[in-house]
């Protein structure tokens, strides 16, 4: 079950586990943004994001967003110590410190269930707004192909959190290793190719995960990415926003969006679409760097995907709680 380390605060270099506020930094927002015009209720960090009237057909709806207050700002530290020595259910998860050198306190363990398997259920605890995250891609596999095999997921977190082998993440309830969906059913572990690969159920699990808005990135080798391109563009998606989301179609000037993979059959009786905008090498270099694509290319994510969720709420629950839980032993 090999991970590639995060690329972003590998060990940090701070001692201890400090707060993890770079966790949702501006590319955070711009993805988040740009990704999920309503986040889920379930999350009551989550922004309310509501849409005025609808502009011109070429313009993007303006939005309000309301941020809600974390459900542990009316504690003081005082209130909050007292929480902790009591183990009240309203301390919620915590992610404390960075998914490479963390803890998980309160974690949730992700249940059993009919669309599932769970490989090693010891080694399937996250934070709350994981747990919740999984099941409701997952559901929605289910509901845009009924009928399907149940997924098989790998590490999430020890319940404390912690050292898991063999990853360097998986420390502190925010990450999954997630199987593929195969046509010849479930298999957990099997490299994903071309003729094995269950595309349409992969899309919809990405499409579940990723809508949420409340993940950071995916780990998917880049051939992998390009059979989901394939699909995705035999659906008709947009491809400048697949151009923004998969590493595998960022692809350089004059190289083919989909090196290695042929592109998608689907017939069109309308006028040949015209190919996305292209940027010269000149221009591109005076371009200020985009925000990195969510789904990333990591060796070794052929056999699985790796999703790193933000977790807000238990973020910011860690960080308000780690020197209390220290003191008191609880770390
Ligand atoms: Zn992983």
């Amino acid at each position: 079950v090999g991970c590639s380390p995060s690329s972003d605060g590998v060990d940090g270099g701070v001692g201890e586990f400090g707060p993890s506020s770079a966790e949702t930094g501006a590319l955070g927002s711009i993805a988040r943004a740009h990704l999920a015009p309503a986040r889920p209720e379930v999350t009551p960090l989550g922004a309310l994001v509501s849409h005025r009237t609808s502009p011109g057909p070429q313009e993007l709806a303006p939005v309000d967003v309301v941020v809600l207050p974390h459900p542990l700002a009316e504690f003081d530290d005082t209130a909050l110590a007292t929480l902790i020595r009591q183990g009240a259910p309203e301390i919620g998860s915590a992610s404390v410190g960075q998914p490479n050198r963390g803890k998980l306190y309160n974690g949730v363990a992700m249940p059993e269930g009919p669309l599932w398997h769970l490989e090693e259920p010891e080694n399937s605890w996250g934070t709350r707004e994981t747990i919740e995250s999984i099941q409701r891609a997952i559901a929605r596999v289910e509901a845009d192909h009924p009928g399907s095999p149940p997924l098989h997921i790998g590490h999430i977190s020890r319940r404390t959190g912690g050292w898991l082998r063999p990853h360097r993440s998986h420390q502190s309830g925010r990450d999954v290793d997630l199987g593929y969906y195969y046509l010849e059913g479930p298999r957990w572990y099997a490299p994903a190719t071309a003729e094995n690969l269950d595309r349409a159920r992969t899309w919809s699990l990405l499409m579940g995960l990723l809508t949420q808005g409340n993940v950071e990135y995916v780990f998917i080798t880049r051939d992998v990415q390009s059979l989901l391109l394939e699909y995705a563009r035999s659906q008709g998606v947009d491809e400048a926003w697949l151009s923004e989301l998969f590493e595998a179609a960022a692809a350089p000037d004059g190289a083919a969006p989909t090196a290695g993979a042929p592109r998608s059959p689907t017939p069109r009786t309308s006028a040949p679409r015209s190919p996305a905008p292209r940027i010269k090498p000149s221009a591109r270099a005076a371009l200020p760097p985009g925000p990195e694509p969510v789904v990333r290319h990591r060796w070794g994510h052929h056999t699985h995907l790796h999703v790193r969720f933000y977790s807000d709420r238990a973020c910011t629950t860690g960080q308000r709680t780690f020197h209390l839980l220290r003191k008191q032993g609880k770390l």
